[in-house]
């Protein structure tokens, strides 16, 4: 038997995360002495709060190292009640929640626990790059609802309508939106809810792990809480990772619907166990902390965006819609397909535009296609204000260099 024969059939469904493989190839650039400046990596790029890593390192040296109940424990759960309770108006029993290793793996659980083969979800583009991936591995098929710009990237009630078939399972929505920072209006949601509400069988997955990283004053909506009679059909996802800067804990969570928690529990038991008992201490303490260091982090986020969207829009051939929450710009290169470098290289997609930026400007990004929306490329300001006026400065370079 050759070695890859060995492989199951089902790896053909899925491919490596394409974030995760851009952020990969940047650091194997760095490490290997090249200058890189590194706008791939989705994640915070300030330190985890002081008082989080003593909760940790204290609860450790008490004991906390051992196993846990599976998908969390009764502390960490309790304070994730009252997280949803008072930052989201959402009322959620302690057997309504899932603890995972991120909230990637519990997004993964959710999906194995109740997509039948065939099963349609519903996923808006630009998306998070592991929705599809998720939903095909489990036998699923993602339904894509593709927005623009000019739609300011969001589902409206008609393309959801449209999209919706008797074999839809899912909803999935992500507000604020990784890559493009969108962010639905309570009113808006409501909106959605209203045809849902016709639509009995469909359930609703919001991943709201961006919610406190916006730039307007609004206050921020969870799908459920714009849609109370929907609560029993939402699944409501957060995370410790993008708030608190713990993206290494591997820390998500879920409040959802008792029968699906349950299952996830068990599918837990069977594939990891629970989330390590250091990091669920460490999100206990970060949950029961307070924000207080926020606003500081939120003040640099802005600033770092509208640097980067005032200069991006400056450039001949890009185009960079203004983010209102997370840590991306999407940016399209329309103008600039079907180019050619000084190397003589013809930029066809935007595939061809990220690889331009990287191997002949050093510049790190990730390209549109990845997230089902071309031709455009994602940039995360999550790194410092000099980096980025280097790669704008870069990026600049690169497109006036292009013939
Ligand atoms: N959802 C979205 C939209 C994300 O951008 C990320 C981070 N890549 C995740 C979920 C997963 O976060 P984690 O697994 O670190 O909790
Ligand atoms: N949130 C990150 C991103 O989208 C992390 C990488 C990943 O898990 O995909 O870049």
């Amino acid at each position: 038997m050759k070695a890859t024969e060995m492989l199951a059939k089902r790896l053909e469904l899925i491919k490596p995360s394409p974030s995760v493989t851009a952020m990969s190839r940047a650091n194997e650039l760095i490490a290997a002495g090249h200058d890189i400046c590194n706008l791939a990596g989705g994640e915070p790029d300030f330190e985890t709060p002081v008082h989080i890593i003593d909760g940790a390192s204290e609860a450790m040296r008490s004991g906390a190292t051992k196993y846990t109940s599976v998908d969390g424990t009764k502390a960490l759960k309790e304070a994730i009640v009252e997280k949803f309770r008072r930052e989201n108006g959402l009322h959620y029993e302690t057997s309504q929640i899932s603890v995972g290793a991120g909230a990637k793996q519990i997004i993964f659980n959710a999906v194995t626990c109740s997509v039948n083969d065939g099963d349609e979800a519903i996923i808006p583009a630009p998306y998070w790059v592991s929705y599809p991936d998720i939903v095909r591995f489990n036998g699923g098929l993602p339904v894509f609802v593709t927005t623009s710009a000019a739609q300011d990237f969001k589902i409206t009630p008609d393309q959801l309508r449209e999209a919706l078939t008797p074999r839809t399972k899912w909803l999935f929505l992500n507000s604020p939106n990784n890559p493009t920072g969108s962010t639905y209006t309570s009113s808006e949601l409501a909106a959605l809810g209203r045809v849902l509400r016709e639509h009995p069988d469909v359930q609703v997955l919001t991943d709201d792990i961006y919610e406190h990283i916006r730039y307007d004053d609004s206050n921020y909506t969870s799908f459920a809480a714009a849609n109370p009679d929907l609560f029993d059909r939402t699944l409501t996802i957060n995370g410790v990772s993008k708030a608190y800067s713990m993206t290494g804990f591997r820390i998500g969570y879920a409040g959802g619907p008792q029968p699906l928690i349950k299952a996830m529990a068990m599918l837990q038991s069977q594939n990891s166990g629970n989330p390590a008992s250091v990091s669920q201490a460490a999100a206990l303490t970060a949950l029961k902390g307070g924000m207080d260091f926020f606003p500081a982090w939120l003040a640099k986020y802005r600033q770092r965006r509208d640097y980067v969207v005032s200069h991006l829009n400056a450039v001949q051939g890009l185009s960079c819609p203004t983010p209102q929450g997370a840590f991306y710009v999407y940016v399209g290169c329309e103008e600039i397909i079907g180019k050619t470098s000084p190397s003589g290289v013809r930029i066809s997609n935007d595939t061809d535009v990220v690889m331009y930026l990287l191997n002949d400007y050093g510049v790190a990004t990730v390209q549109g296609a990845a997230y089902g929306v071309s031709p455009a490329f994602r940039i995360s300001f999550a790194t410092s204000l000099t980096t980025l006026e280097k790669a704008c400065a870069r990026i600049a370079a690169a497109c006036a260099a292009l013939r």
